[in-house]
């Protein structure tokens, strides 16, 4: 058994619960047999040698392991990870209404004490992203005991993150399970049906953490001028139109994202006439749209990440204010704002505090009327903060 013993004083955060341990805190190792490969498991003990935890390691990675369990007596193998699979699969029996969707998150990672390892659900199609070592060590373990799990016989694989090459590891995709039959997946939500792309779209395909936001449209939008903006596949517009928007207009770079946009409109029986594509860069549309004098009720910003970590968090802010404060200056009075972030290094508390000076810019009184997160399918571990990457606000002018 490989053996990796922390610096005096750094087991900390460990055990507070955090499941990560940094390169930083790393002093002694003791090479056994596995010889401190990616992904194998490894003893983790404090200075002094009391055991702390077992985890995965990552050579090439900052974050050097990621903890499995803090318990001495739990073996890390197939049965471990079937019972942390099925936790997960039966958290979402209780909080998923089967009505209501049929796509969502089965498996979020850390927070479901599976470090790095991600599994959506379309319909009977799972597609699972490993984006640690630890994850990829045990793929065809997790994946063979996903099919048993939860009875479905595809699993198609999306481990094409960015992220996977800060572990060392090169991007994959492709499917596991079931052969390569994925073209026309058709997820369906409350009243609405979307094509989703599973093999070339972003992430696994669909913005499954959106899912309750897009209901939230659906009620605000009646009667409404609504603007869009980074539409994608047009999961908000859609829901607009079908909540009884008066017009959307949805922007987007992707032409891939727009074509699919156009199929969903067919597929929920929604009127081109209503729903304006304008392909561009958000930044400069929505000066255009100030410079024509176009006024919108509802104004939907569902940005990319522009900052993954801490460190990129200046530039990601000045982003942010510019396109709130286009936002703001674009709405009639009464008029909403829908806001995102999803990038891990801006806490809510910072997302509020750019907001706000992007009002004050905009000369506008705003007021937060409810804050925004993924359902609970995206559950957050208390001790890992950074499971809430997306983070908005519903904002009234
Ligand atoms: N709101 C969408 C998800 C948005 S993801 C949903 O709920 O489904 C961000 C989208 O912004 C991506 O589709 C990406 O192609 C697009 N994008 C990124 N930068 C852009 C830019 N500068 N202008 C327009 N679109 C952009």
């Amino acid at each position: 058994m490989d053996v990796v013993r922390l610096k005096a004083g750094r087991e900390k955060a460990l055990l507070r619960g955090h499941p990560w341990i940094y390169s930083g805190a790393v002093g002694d190792t003791e090479i056994g047999e596995s010889g401190l490969t990616p992904g194998n498991t490894v003893k983790i003990e404090d200075a002094s040698g009391e055991f702390l935890a077992w985890g995965a390691y990552s050579p090439e990675s900052q974050i050097r392991i990621r903890v499995w369990s803090r318990n001495i007596n739990d073996v890390i193998d197939k049965n471990f990870l079937n019972n942390r699979l099925s936790r997960a699969v039966e958290l979402r029996k209780g909080i998923i209404e089967p009505s209501s969707t049929s796509a969502y998150r089965l498996v979020h990672a850390e927070s479901d004490g599976l470090p790095g390892f991600i599994v959506d659900r379309y319909g009977d199609v799972l597609v699972l992203q490993c984006l640690s070592c630890g994850a990829e060590f045990w793929r065809n373990t997790l994946a063979t005991s996903l099919v048993e799990i939860t009875g479905c016989e595809r699993i198609y694989e999306r481990s094409d993150a960015d992220v996977r090459s800060l572990e060392g590891l090169s991007p994959r995709r492709g499917p596991i399970i079931g052969g390569d039959e994925f073209d026309h997946l058709i997820i369906r939500e409350e009243e609405l049906e979307f094509f989703v792309d599973i093999r070339k779209g972003h992430k696994t395909g669909f913005y499954l953490d959106q899912r309750l936001n897009r209901s939230l449209v659906r009620k605000l939008a009646a009667g409404k001028m609504v603007l869009d903006c980074f539409s994608y596949t047009g999961g908000f517009s859609v829901s607009a139109l079908h909540g009884g928007a008066e017009r959307v207009v949805s922007v987007e770079s992707s032409t891939e994202a727009l074509e699919l946009h156009r199929k969903n409109l067919e597929l929920n029986s929604c009127s081109k006439d209503l729903n304006q594509l304008l392909q561009g860069d958000v930044f400069k549309v929505l000066r255009t749209l100030r410079d024509k004098g176009d006024r919108f009720d509802l104004i939907i910003l569902d940005p990319p990440k522009f900052a993954p970590t801490a460190a990129h968090a200046q530039r990601a802010a000045r982003g942010y204010k510019d396109i709130n404060l286009l936002a703001l200056k674009l709405l009639d009075s009464n008029g909403l704002l829908i806001t995102f972030s999803c990038s891990g290094g801006i806490d809510e508390a910072l997302f509020q505090k750019i907001l706000a000076g992007a009002a004050l810019d905009a000369d506008v009184d705003a007021k937060i009327l409810s804050r925004l997160q993924p359902g609970p399918d995206h559950p957050v571990a208390l001790n890992f903060p950074e499971g809430s990457y997306l983070k908005g606000f519903l904002i009234q002018v």
